[in-house]
């Protein structure tokens, strides 16, 4: 195994379908109008440990998912458009991915975790312990904290592996001293665990100090936007309200915002970020 920092992942990002909603309830300030959200995912390839998935977006089974209700409720409010042919396996193999070795899933809301049932083989699923305790809640409980009861039960089929069980590493290396500890998620340090609570439950990021692309951090929704980082904009009190832990929400962001202005070298992509994922008006990729 290669040495810490030696390792520069080859790093490759797109999105797997997109949801709308109104941009308001995103960042304070921002207008009522319809905005277009990707469900943004990154792949990474390790010398020795293969094809590594950052989430997996939209997938044919949301729509399963959500077909009937109560879970219905979950497709009126973010209407997802998600076409069969840019299915992640698809879009894996035009760009000659391979299948993946090792996804892992920032939290288990079903815009980040929908994809992994296209896959032909579920490889292994890794993702926080917090998240994997949360699988028990009921169905209404489920559906309120962002997974339907049937995606669900297909997660509590899979043997998740907990990030917990992951070697523990100092982050302060990398100036990210403000978040904790974190985790080891490919054994040298190329892929650093990052906790990031408050939205949804137990959510974590990826920190890559080394990629193709540069240092990049997968925030995942820890912010909706890099320019609400940029502009200190929150989402208003009703989408924080109903977050998973809204002073978690809002300690984060400020650690965010901190480690942006400090490290303004570092790519900081959140899973939702026009930025990071650019779309055309058929939403496509630009
Ligand atoms: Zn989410």
């Amino acid at each position: 195994m290669p040495a810490i920092s030696e390792t520069i992942l080859d790093f490759t990002s797109f999105h797997v379908g997109y949801c709308s909603g109104p941009l308001a309830m995103t960042q304070r300030g921002a207008p009522w109008r319809i905005g277009r959200f990707p469900a943004g995912i990154a792949v990474l390839r390790h010398p020795v440990r293969g094809t590594i998935l950052f989430d997996t977006g939209y997938g044919k089974l949301f729509g399963e998912a959500t077909a009937a209700f109560p879970e219905r409720i979950y497709r009126w409010l973010t209407p997802v458009t998600f076409d069969a042919d840019d299915s992640l396996p698809k879009q894996l193999q035009k760009r000659g991915i391979a299948q993946p070795d090792l996804v892992f899933l920032s939290h288990l809301h079903a815009d980040h975790v929908s994809g992994l049932f296209d896959l032909h083989a579920i490889p292994p699923v890794i993702t926080s312990r917090q998240a994997i305790e949360k699988l028990t809640a009921t169905r209404l409980a489920t559906l309120k904290a962002g997974c339907p009861a049937l995606i669900r039960d297909k997660l509590q089929s899979l043997n998740l592996q907990a990030v917990e069980s992951l070697p523990c590493v100092s982050l302060a290396t990398y100036g990210l001293e403000a978040f904790g500890n974190g985790y080891d998620l490919l054994g040298d340090q190329s892929a650093l665990v990052v906790e990031l609570p408050g939205h949804g439950f137990g959510q974590t990021g990826l920190f890559l100090p080394a990629t193709t692309q540069g240092a990049i951090f997968l925030v995942a929704d820890a912010i909706w936007s890099l320019e609400a980082l940029r502009q200190n904009r929150l989402p208003p009190d009703m989408t924080l309200r109903r977050l998973g832990d809204r002073n978690a929400f809002l300690e984060i962001f400020a650690k965010l915002r901190a480690f942006h202005l400090a490290n303004p070298q570092v790519r900081i992509m959140a899973s939702h970020c026009m930025e990071a994922y650019p779309l055309n008006s058929h939403g496509e990729r630009g």
